[in-house]
């Protein structure tokens, strides 16, 4: 292609009333000089919606699962109504009834067979991106931009892991196949993010947030000039702005610590956005759809990024920690190797991991395979569980080189019980684990000992302190 597209994913907050979806056609047409493509996630709340949706269907009630979405519906056509001329508002409504009664007949099935509700809970789902997405493509086509409407699903290809579907080498030559010619011809392509289908055809999607996701693989299969990520906050923050109204935006951040603090927990990216990008070196640019002017945040390679300081804090709540205790560890090989392969069978993910010399410790997200997995570890040791447990991490480049962080944090919130203390393989977070009771306050503290203050005195205080401590 001889002009690289920027992608712009609009999430579900800036597309939740007629009003937000103006603002994005003013956000998209004042950067159509450029070549662009579109990805947007399900209207505001909808996909929770149809995830409880498939919730009553599995409980045996078809009529009130299709019952519960009927307000999402009529958000919909109010928005359709406001903002699209009759024409493309006539074929909107049909398109909406139309999923209705495919979403009707979906119901009716899981209703009589829950057992095989993955997949179908997936194609229920999906009609979130697909609807917002057709809904998309009319508006900007009413705001005087050629776009064309593309199913996700034709070029994000997947394994069949529903829910949480993980994207298929063809994926890029599929969507590189679709999208090109498209592009050249000077359209825009809108897709819906978050889907994706299986070789055969059936619907997947790729976890919870995944259309950020969706941005960067279409991202990195056209080799694209910047991924933009809008969002309803100004780029990312130095800690999550519902804990820490105080938050401020953060500049420019490497890739590694944007991916760390994605991974733990600052929602504003989606975990797996950042490898796709970083492989490829594109750029990625969070950027806030209410306030279009402010400058976000710019992640880029590590040798690009901003000077060697503390960026920002995440934290994960509602984390289960599991400790395993065996004097069989001591000096042995092979016991760890037989501990993971216990988390790996129940397809229990890790994120955390410390270890004594006669235990080991590690916390897990999602802990729904928990029953299962505990008589397996114990066969191993004797097995501790805690519920209710916080990951904090405190992410910079800083950590690399700097001595003294750890005391500063940890002096800061020394009357906090901590445990499961690590520094991040990539050297560039701090993590530790409270109880989630403790969480705001250590998170706040921290915050105030890091960010806060913001006058130049104190923040040469804040690095010599770093330094001194
Ligand atoms: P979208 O619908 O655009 O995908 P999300 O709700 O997934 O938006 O992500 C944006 C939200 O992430 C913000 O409104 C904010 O509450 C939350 N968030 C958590 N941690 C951070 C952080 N460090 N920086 C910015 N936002 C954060
Ligand atoms: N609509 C999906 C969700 O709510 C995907 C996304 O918004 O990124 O999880
Ligand atoms: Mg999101």
């Amino acid at each position: 292609m001889t002009t690289k597209p920027t992608i712009m994913k609009f999430g579900g907050t800036s597309v939740e009333d007629s009003e937000a979806f103006r603002n994005v056609a003013r956000i998209v047409n004042s950067a159509s000089p450029q070549r662009v493509v579109v990805v947007v996630s399900a209207i505001g709340g909808f996909t929770d919606a149809l995830l409880s949706s498939v919730e009553k269907a599995i409980d045996g009630d078809a009529p009130a699962a299709t019952r519960s979405l009927d307000q999402d519906f009529e958000r919909h056509l109010v928005i359709g109504k406001r903002v699209l001329g009759s024409e493309a508002r006539a074929a909107f409504e049909s398109a909406i009834a139309g999923a209705r009664n495919q979403i009707r007949e979906l119901h009716k099935i899981v209703a009589a067979h829950p057992s095989t509700n993955a997949p179908l809970r997936d194609e229920i789902v999906a009609f979130g991106e697909l609807l917002s997405s057709q809904l998309l493509t009319a508006v900007l086509r009413e705001n005087g931009l050629a776009t064309s409407y593309i199913d996700a699903r034709r070029l994000i290809k997947t394994d069949e892991s529903y829910g949480a579907a993980v994207p298929l080498a063809e994926t890029t030559a599929a969507t590189q196949a679709e999208l090109v010619p498209l592009i050249e011809a000077g359209e825009t392509p809108v897709v819906g993010g978050f889907i994706a289908s299986t070789a055969k055809g059936a619907t997947t999607t790729l976890g919870r947030g995944g259309s950020d996701y969706s941005a960067a693989i279409i991202g990195t299969a056209l080799d694209a000039r910047e991924i933009q990520i809008w969002t309803d906050v100004s780029g990312v923050l130095t800690a999550d702005p519902r804990v820490v109204p105080a938050a401020r935006t953060i500049p420019v951040l490497s890739y590694q610590e944007a991916a760390e603090l994605a991974y733990f927990g600052a929602k504003v990216l989606h975990p797996k956005t950042i490898q796709p990008a970083m492989d490829r070196k594109i750029p990625v640019r969070v950027c806030n759809s209410r306030a279009p002017r402010e400058a976000g945040t710019l992640i880029v390679s590590e040798s690009e990024a901003t000077p060697q300081t503390i960026k920002a804090i995440a934290h994960k709540s509602g984390i289960t920690t599991v400790q395993i205790t065996s004097a069989r560890m001591l000096g042995a090989y092979g016991f760890l190797r037989a501990l993971f392969e216990v988390f790996d069978r129940h397809q229990t993910a890790v994120d955390v991991v410390t270890t004594s010399e006669v235990s080991v410790s590690l916390s897990i997200d999602d802990a729904s395979a928990l029953p299962e997995v505990i008589p397996d570890l114990e066969k191993l040791g004797a097995v501790e569980v805690e519920e209710g447990r916080t990951i904090v991490s405190v992410v910079g480049e800083g950590l690399r080189g700097t001595p003294g962080i750890a005391a500063r944090v940890f002096s800061t919130i020394s009357d906090i019980n901590v445990s499961m203390i690590s520094v991040g393989a990539s050297s560039v977070n701090l993590t530790f684990m409270v109880d989630d009771a403790r969480a705001r306050e250590t998170i706040v503290r921290l915050h105030r000992t890091y960010f806060e203050g913001g006058t130049l005195e104190d923040r040469i205080d804040r690095t010599v302190a770093d330094v001194l401590v």
